[in-house]
């Protein structure tokens, strides 16, 4: 299949992240302007606002028109894949339109020169945990003779996480403070985390929403997924290890939630679709309501995980960062839309604009484990950087930095951008 050519010659070149079959929506700013939605085209921005001014979203539905000029996506997410695929469609018309490049370039800002903003409202947010390697690497960690719970097989876990603290990429996190207790002590104490930790993770946010008792087939749960973005759940094990008992995570984790600027649509992944986990022999299947033929043949997505590190020592060394780990999003073992599914099917009204993690996206091999609570066996087996420092967790000043990209012959790679933050010091407990 040929590779449709753009007008902004930046998202022709075969490595940028963002070429005409991408186009992901964010909220962006320029000095001393409002905030505006784009869409990210090679190393620019189509501003959207100043495209529906210019008369170039006539003919599409108003509501689509409307909620270009709005400061954030939950407008456009309201009007669910249709409203994105007939604005995609105009856009990606105009911006392959080699005539229209005079038109173009006035609507376009360099995204050097802006400053991202959360791109949606996040009403509510609700973690999975919908790897199975993760799942069994830290229950060994905590019950050696039993990691996994039995009811992992049947139940897409999660947890409701906190809406409030979730940050763009860029943002700082400052290590939280909390109570924690040695094994050995005889009463826990308050102090910062000597444990933070990331997880790589997926984000996909909720589109157009279900009525509050109307559960959503899974048949049609694809159809309630606006996109994705990379998310990072900064948690602290220390914390976690003492609060999760017996309710979940609560304060190890509602500290800071980071994702990355750009939502890249479902239409822009459908390339990039595959099966899902093929569950071995000797697993249950899905009940019914969370199986469908066609999520079992395509509920996977083939996007590619990358974990970076950089220290502040590397930093002033000017080093590159380390790459801790890579994984696939085709590891886990739930599909999107089996957990959107679930989510709902207790009559739980989604709404759009709210955030669904996947949870920590590991694989089977040493080299695709989404945390350092894996990677070095809760601090027992420390990482070791290039330049003889060394990481059993997170230290002050240390940067993690989550890429994700798709690429398959025949079509355009296409990649989802940076989750970047940088680790601040304490303050007093
Ligand atoms: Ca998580």
């Amino acid at each position: 299949m040929a590779v449709i050519r753009s007008s902004v010659e930046s998202a022709n070149d075969g490595r940028t992240e963002f070429p005409l079959s991408n186009l992901p929506f964010g909220v962006f700013r320029h000095p001393n302007a409002s905030a505006r939605i784009g869409v990210a085209i090679g190393d620019q921005i189509l501003d959207l606002q100043a495209a529906a001014k210019d008369g170039l979203l006539t003919g599409l539905d108003e509501d689509i028109t409307v909620s270009c000029e709005q400061d954030s996506l939950n407008a456009l997410m309201s009007l669910g894949r249709e409203g994105s695929r007939a604005l995609r469609a105009r856009l990606m018309e105009f911006l392959s339109e080699q005539s229209a490049r005079s038109r173009v370039e006035p609507l376009l800002v360099p995204q050097t020169r802006v400053k991202m903003l959360l791109p949606v409202r996040v009403g509510d947010y609700t973690d999975f945990y919908a790897s199975i390697y993760h799942a069994t690497n830290v229950g060994r960690l905590f019950r050696p003779d039993n990691p996994l719970l039995p009811n992992y097989k049947y139940v897409p876990i999660g947890y409701h996480g906190r809406a409030s603290s979730i940050v763009i990429a860029g943002v700082e996190i400052r290590r939280p403070c909390g109570q924690t207790k040695a094994p050995d002590a005889t009463a826990p104490s308050l102090g910062p985390t000597r444990a933070l930790d990331y997880e790589l993770e997926v984000g996909f946010f909720v589109g157009r929403g279900n009525a509050r008792g109307a559960p959503i087939l899974i048949s049609e749960a694809e159809s309630h997924i606006f996109g994705m973005c990379l998310l990072n759940d900064w948690s602290a094990r220390d914390i976690q290890a003492w609060e999760y008992q017996p309710l979940g995570p609560f304060l190890a984790k509602n500290f800071g939630t980071t994702i990355s600027p750009w939502v890249v649509t479902m239409d822009a992944l459908e390339p990039f679709r595959a099966p899902a986990f093929a569950r071995p022999e000797g697993d249950p299947n899905p009940l019914p309501y969370l199986s469908a033929d066609e999520d079992r043949l395509r509920g996977g997505i083939d996007l590619k995980l990358e974990v970076w590190l950089s220290t502040a020592k590397m930093r002033a060394e000017k080093a590159e960062p380390m790459r801790l780990s890579q994984g696939n999003l085709r590891d886990l073992y739930w599909t999107l839309a089996q957990m959107l599914t679930h989510h709902a099917s207790n009559g739980c009204n989604l709404q759009p604009g709210d955030l669904l993690g996947t949870g920590t996206v590991s694989g089977a091999s040493r080299d695709s484990l989404g945390c350092l609570l894996e990677i070095t066996k809760r601090g027992a087996e420390p990482v070791e950087l290039p330049n003889g420092e060394t990481r059993k967790f997170l230290e002050d000043g240390d940067e993690v930095i989550f890429r994700g990209y798709c690429e398959r012959e025949g079509h355009a790679r296409i990649g989802f951008g940076e989750c970047r933050g940088v680790v601040l010091p304490a303050r007093n407990c």
